[in-house]
C-alpha cells in the first residue's frame, strides 16, 4: 500500500535521495523513550534518534527551555553573546580539567570535526590526519576524509595527507593471539610506523572517538587512550577525541575518555548527546592552543556560532545531567541491558561478541559458530525483524565485520523498557534462527 500512499508518493517526488534508503516507518510523534506511527503503533526507541536523544524524545524542561527562548532570545549575529551561552561554556568546564576550558558552540558533529582539523592544522602549521580505520567523524568533506566506516566512493579524493590507523578490534584482530589475548601493544607500533612511512613530515592531528561507535562499538584496552597520546606528543601533533555518541554520560562517565588513567584530549568535540536531539555542538580546548590558533589566523564565524536558543538547551541538559545523576542511571541501566544480552548470548550462537560500556552496546552477529565468520546478512535480517516487531535499533557493517547491532537508548529508559527491548530482540532472533 505504501505506494499509493500520498505520503510516500510526495517524498518520491520532492525528496532527494541521500544515499541510504529510508525508513519504512511514519512517525508522526516521539515522546521519550517511545516513537509512535502514523497507525498509533508504539515503538521502542533504543537508539536515541541517531544516537542524539540522550533524555529521551521531548524531555519536559528542554520543552519549556526552547519555548522560552524562541519566544524571547533565538538567533543573533555570531559574535553576539548572551549568557546562554556564557551559562553553557562555564557548566561545560566544570566537568573538564581545569586547563580544559575554551569552549565554542556550533550544531553538528560534522562541524566539530571540520573546526577541530582546521584549529589543529593553525596551532601546529601542519597539515596531516590521522584517524582510525573504522572511524566516523562527518560526512562533509574535510570530516568525510576522516571516516573510514562509511563508503570512500562517494564524491572523489579525500582531503590531502589523510592517514588510515588500524582500528583496536580485539575480536578479529590479526594481532590477537592462539590464547585469546590481544597483543594491542605491538599492533599500535605497527600502525605507527604504517603512518611514520606514508607521513610526508606534516602530522597535525590524531582524531579518534573513545569507543568507535559506526565502527562496529570497538572499544580501545585500557591503556590504549594514554600510548596514543603519548605517541602524539612524541611527533607534535594534537589529539582530537570525537565524544559525538559517547559524551555527556552516556557510557556511565561524564565523558567516555574518563573510563581511561591519565588521559586528557587536546581538543574536545561534542555533539549529538549535548543537544539531546536539536542541533547543538561544542569544540573545547586550551588556552594555549586558543592562543596558537589566533596567532595562526584561526577563523570561524558560521551562522549558527554560539545561538542562545540551542546554547541554553545544552546548558540545561548538562544542568539535568547532573542533577539527576544521568552517569549512574547509565551505568545501571548498562549493566541490565549487557546482562540481558549476555543471557541473549548463552541462547543463541550466532551472536559472537558483546561490546560497549553504560548504555552503549553492540552484539556482534557471526554466520558460524565455529569459525566465527561475520554475519553481516543475519545481523540485517535481525534488525529489519526487530524494527517491525516495535524495537529501533540499528545495524553497522562494515567490510569484514558481523553486522554489529548499536543500542543506545536514552539515559532516561526505564527497568521496564529495558526488559521489553530485550523480549523483543529474544523473539527476533528465535524467530530467525528456527
Ligand atoms: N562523530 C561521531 C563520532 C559520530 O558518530 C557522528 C555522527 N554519526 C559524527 C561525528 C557526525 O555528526 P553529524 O552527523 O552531526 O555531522
Amino acid at each position: 500500500t505504501t505506494h499509493i500512499d500520498p505520503f510516500w508518493q510526495r517524498a518520491n517526488k520532492y525528496l532527494m535521495y541521500t544515499g541510504v534508503p529510508p525508513s519504512p516507518m511514519r512517525i508522526v510523534k516521539a515522546k521519550g523513550t517511545r516513537l509512535y506511527d502514523a497507525n498509533g503503533r508504539e515503538i521502542l526507541d533504543f537508539t536515541s534518534g541517531q544516537m542524539s536523544s540522550l533524555l529521551g524524545h521531548s524531555h519536559p524542561e528542554i520543552v519549556e527551555v526552547v519555548q522560552h527562548y524562541v519566544a524571547e532570545l533565538d538567533h543573533l549575529l555570531s559574535n553576539m553573546l548572551t549568557d546562554p551561552v556564557i551559562d553553557l561554556a562555564e557548566r561545560l568546564a566544570s566537568f573538564l580539567p581545569e586547563h580544559l576550558s575554551k569552549s565554542f558552540f556550533l550544531n553538528t558533529g560534522s562541524e566539530t570535526t571540520e573546526a577541530a582539523i582546521k584549529m589543529a592544522k593553525c596551532y601546529t602549521g601542519k597539515f596531516e590526519i590521522v584517524a582510525f580505520s573504522a572511524s566516523y567523524h562527518g560526512l562533509t568533506q574535510g570530516s568525510g576524509s576522516a571516516t573510514y566506516s562509511a563508503g570512500r566512493k562517494n564524491g572523489g579524493p579525500s582531503m590531502p595527507g589523510q592517514l588510515a590507523f588500524p582500528a583496536p578490534y580485539a575480536y578479529r584482530s590479526p594481532f590477537k593471539k592462539a590464547d585469546g589475548s590481544y597483543d594491542w601493544e605491538t599492533e599500535l607500533e605497527f600502525g605507527w610506523s604504517m603512518i611514520d612511512r606514508q607521513s610526508v613530515g606534516s602530522l597535525a592531528a590524531f582524531i579518534m572517538e573513545p569507543i568507535l561507535s559506526t565502527g562496529g562499538i570497538l572499544e580501545p584496552p585500557k591503556g590504549y587512550l594514554k600510548r596514543m597520546s603519548e605517541e602524539c606528543k612524541k611527533r607534535g601533533m594534537l589529539l582530537i577525541l570525537d565524544e559525538a555518541q559517547t559524551g555527556v554520560g552516556r557510557t556511565g562517565k561524564m565523558f567516555a575518555y574518563e573510563h581511561e588513567e591519565e588521559f586528557v584530549p587536546d581538543i574536545l568535540a561534542l555533539s549529538k548527546t549535548l543537544g539531546c536531539g536539536l542541533p547543538l555542538a561544542s569544540v573545547t580546548t586550551t588556552a594555549e592552543i586558543e592562543r596558537g590558533c589566533k596567532e595562526a589566523g584561526f577563523l570561524w564565524l558560521t551562522t549558527h556560532l554560539n545561538d542562545p536558543l540551542t546554547a541554553a538547551v545544552g546548558a540545561k541538559v548538562l544542568e539535568i545531567v547532573k542533577r539527576d545523576n544521568v552517569c549512574q542511571k547509565a551505568t545501571e541501566r548498562g549493566q541490565q541491558l549487557r546482562a540481558g544480552l549476555e543471557k541473549l548470548q548463552q541462547k543463541y550462537w550466532c551472536i559472537g561478541d558483546i561490546r560497549g560500556k553504560g548504555l552503549l552496546q553492540g552484539i556482534e552477529i557471526i554466520s558460524d559458530a565455529t569459525t566465527k565468520a561475520p554475519g553481516a546478512d543475519l545481523g540485517q535480517a535481525v534488525s529489519e525483524l526487530a524494527m517491525a516487531s516495535g524495537l529501533s535499533c540499528n545495524v553497522v557493517n562494515l567490510p569484514g565485520m558481523g553486522g554489529v547491532f548499536r543500542l543506545a537508548p536514552p539515559v532516561t529508559v526505564t527497568a521496564d523498557e529495558i526488559e521489553e527491548g530485550l523480549r523483543i530482540l529474544d523473539q527476533c532472533f528465535e524467530s530467525i534462527l528456527t
